[in-house]
């Protein structure tokens, strides 16, 4: 752990820390929020508001995580807040369907071309989970093709992120995944077309599916060079394996339509899969996979790939998800744009004149800030950065009232409710957080 520089400020987070630990693992329910990466305490938060958080030390901070993207509108978006209330108002989950669900499954088909029917689940790890079912019971055949950094969930198959070169059989990532299982993965450097090729000429007959972050967001944003999606389009269909794109943190904040908004459609073809995440849930647990209708057909009860669950297209997740994608239109998208770019304008800006070495790649109005020279390719890339700077610039920061996502790794996400207040509040925090970095 690094020090704490400004411990008076955290004491009810590190109280409230102290009591989580004896209960939850590492005090947190997912691992990233323990701030193990860049040292402190993490921040308990007690409330959220349009571009604000609060936390129970009564300190507010600009969110440039925005729930790891689905705060889209911000926090507690006055309409989203009425949809949910009033739905709320009749019943939480009925076990049965229901309208809304009925109604947010037509707003993404609505949105993306390719996608004809959508199955509602509870997290984008579901939705991935579901969606490699669906194509090993499609295709008849077992082995995944997954590229290196890319984060799909915590699915078992998927956490094989580690080892680069052609097809290798990748191992485990984690403890407690079978090496059954992640035999059955093939790990690929991201934008390598001849390791794809490779890969296929060697074992294409077994491959089910090739599944890829639609723009990748989770080694930071690492973009497709133009004419890797159609590499994946193509080699995928002459070899018989589906291509699944996993929109989970893209879909319907890269653009209306995603990433798939932003660069298709693509000549080669769509991929036969996406999934969804995120903003569709607007910051409730729902999320979704979809594709063609004759594909969506294989899943029970129509065909015999098996998929449930008890709370899927709850009512109330769908009614804050359709309200909150409704909600994003082109001017809502306009000014991430415009949030995104004047912040990381004056990233270069300060990073420039202090002589610290980075890079920001985009995707659409997503962007992320790596602490190195030089483009940013693949995971291997992405890992040589300074990740120590990262820590001393995040603290710095989060001193200043900036909540920046608490890994080197990650996107900042913002929000369509950050007004000039905010902006100038994470405009004002940079330089000293940039002299803070040493
Ligand atoms: C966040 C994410 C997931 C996992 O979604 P959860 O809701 O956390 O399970 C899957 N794929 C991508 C690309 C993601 O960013």
């Amino acid at each position: 752990m690094l020090n704490i520089p400004y411990p008076d400020e955290a004491a009810e987070s590190a109280s409230l820390l102290r009591r989580a630990r004896d209960v939850i693992p590492g005090g947190v329910n997912s691992p990233v929020r323990a701030f193990r990466s860049v040292g402190g305490t993490p921040r308990f938060m007690r409330s959220a508001s349009g571009p604000w958080l609060t936390d129970v030390d009564g300190r507010r901070y600009v969110d440039l995580v925005c729930s790891w993207g689905p705060m889209i509108l911000g926090h507690a978006h006055p309409e989203v807040l009425e949809a949910v209330r009033t739905t709320a108002a009749d019943g939480f989950s009925f076990g049965t369907p229901s309208e809304h669900e009925v109604a947010l499954a037509e707003e993404i088909v609505a949105r993306v071309a390719p996608v004809e029917q959508v199955r509602l689940v509870n997290s984008g790890t579901e939705a991935t989970m579901s969606a490699i079912r669906l194509a090993r019971g499609a295709t008849g055949r077992s082995v995944i093709v997954k590229f290196a950094g890319c984060y799909h969930g915590h699915v078992d198959s998927l956490l094989a992120a580690a080892g680069s070169g052609l097809a290798t059989f990748a191992l485990p990532d984690s403890a407690g995944v079978p090496a059954s299982s992640a035999a059955e993965t093939i790990v690929l450097p991201y934008n390598d077309v001849p390791a794809l090729e490779a890969a296929f000429a060697e074992r294409g007959g077994q491959i089910a599916a090739v599944i890829t972050e639609a723009c990748p967001g989770n080694m930071g944003v690492v973009p497709p060079e133009p004419g890797f999606t159609e590499a994946l389009r193509q080699v995928t269909a002459a070899h018989g394996a589906l291509l699944i794109s996993d929109e989970v943190m893209t879909g319907f904040r890269c653009s209306v339509a995603g990433w798939f908004g932003l660069e298709g459609p693509y000549a080669a073809g769509a991929p036969d899969l996406f999934t969804f995440g995120k903003v569709m849930g607007g910051g409730f647990p729902t999320a979704a996979f979809g594709g063609r209708a004759d594909l969506m057909a294989q899943l029970a009860p129509e065909g015999p790939v098996y998929q449930a669950g008890t709370l899927s297209g709850n009512p109330v997740a769908s009614a804050a998800g359709l309200t909150t994608l409704r909600l994003c239109t082109p001017e809502v998208y306009a000014r991430l744009d415009e949030v995104s770019r004047t912040i990381a304008g004056a990233v270069t800006d300060e990073f420039t004149r202090a002589g610290v070495a980075h890079r920001i790649q985009w995707a659409g109005s997503m962007f992320s800030v790596f602490f190195r020279d030089g483009q940013v390719r693949n995971y291997a890339d992405s890992q040589a950065q300074d990740t120590a700077a990262f820590g001393r610039f995040f603290h710095g920061m989060l001193r200043r009232g900036v909540h920046l996502p608490p890994s080197a790794f990650e996107t900042w996400f913002v929000s369509a409710a950050m007004d000039d207040e905010a902006v100038e509040t994470v405009l004002s925090a940079l330089p000293g957080a940039v002299a803070d970095i040493g």
